[in-house]
């Protein structure tokens, strides 16, 4: 029997995008969303392959109830994958907390959660696959998103952790670090702020323009990113974290440069923090 999927948020953009591949690739699928009518035209070509379902990641019903439906029908889950997630433009100062703590809510408790209600399932097999849809904003930060970068560290920090945590059980997972990709994430599912401040013109608001300016011409192509995504489900050794986009690399890179040049360059005063060796 071919493995069976479980993906989030799947309306639009990269859960979509993926929900199609691994169906026309053969695989079951989980195809869930905040509204199910939204992906039933996606499972209507699939009548034995694919199940779709209602899921609003922040309902712990709803992830229960899913979870439990989606083993009913295919008596397992193999391939979580944990996409739903929203942005949030604002400078630090100007971000309003309610919307930061609902951005949390969907970006680290939600996916949580959803783990948590899966890895059950994973344990008993002793097998899975778990993919969290972090972002390159989740390894090196941005002006205008820092709270959106603080979810997207939190789903990193969570992930590596689970990752020592279930490897002896049979268990990977993979963190997803895109950078860019046309998708809805920049136009309709992202707030600004209403508080702006006028001090961060030249950060913060340059920056938040800029993405939002190029949304709908991103270079990253959704469907690219499907099929790299299945081809990391797939191979012998998947990596702990896949970059997305050759901005990602590069991001990436750069951070690493600036990490090791701060490590070597204070390397003496870290060491000399320890007591002496006696
Ligand atoms: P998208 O097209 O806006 O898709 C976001 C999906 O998340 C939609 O299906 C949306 O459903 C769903 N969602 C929002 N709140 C939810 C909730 N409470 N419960 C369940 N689903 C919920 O954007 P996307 O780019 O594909 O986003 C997918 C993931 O990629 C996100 O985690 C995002 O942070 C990450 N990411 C995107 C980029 C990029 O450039 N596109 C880069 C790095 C990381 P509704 O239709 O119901 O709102």
């Amino acid at each position: 029997m071919s493995k069976v999927w479980f993906i989030t948020g799947c309306s639009t953009g990269f859960g979509r995008n993926l929900a199609k591949e691994v169906l026309l690739k053969g695989y079951r699928a989980v195809v869930t969303s905040r509204k199910k009518e939204d992906v039933e035209d996606i499972t209507a070509n699939y009548p034995e392959t694919a199940l779709a379902l209602q899921l609003d990641v922040t309902k712990p019903d709803q992830i229960a109830a899913s979870v439990a439906a989606a083993v009913a029908h295919f008596g397992t889950i193999d391939v979580l994958v944990n996409n739903a997630g929203i942005g949030y433009f604002g400078a630090i100062e100007e971000s309003e907390e309610a919307e930061v703590r609902k951005m949390f809510e969907i970006n680290v408790f939600g996916l949580a959660n959803v783990t948590t209600a899966v890895l059950p399932i994973m344990r008993k097999q002793r097998s899975g696959h778990i993919l969290n849809v972090a972002s390159i904003g989740g390894l090196v930060s941005f002006p205008a998103v820092g709270f959106y970068n603080a979810t997207k560290y939190a789903v990193d920090g969570l992930s590596e952790s689970l990752a020592k945590e279930v490897a002896h059980l049979g268990i990977k997972v993979t963190i997803i670090a895109p950078s860019g990709f046309r998708t809805d994430w920049a136009g309709r599912s992202a707030k600004n702020s209403a508080i702006v401040i006028d001090d961060y013109a030249a950060s913060a608001h340059q920056n938040k323009n800029s993405i939002r300016g190029y949304s709908g011409n991103q270079p990253g192509d959704p469907e690219r990113a499907a099929k790299a995504i299945i081809k990391a489900v797939e191979s012998e050794n998947p990596p702990l974290r896949l970059l997305l986009g050759a901005a990602a690399l590069k991001n990436a890179r750069l951070k690493l440069d600036q990490l090791k040049n701060d490590f070597d360059t204070w390397a003496d005063t870290t060491v000399g923090a320890d007591f002496p060796a006696e």
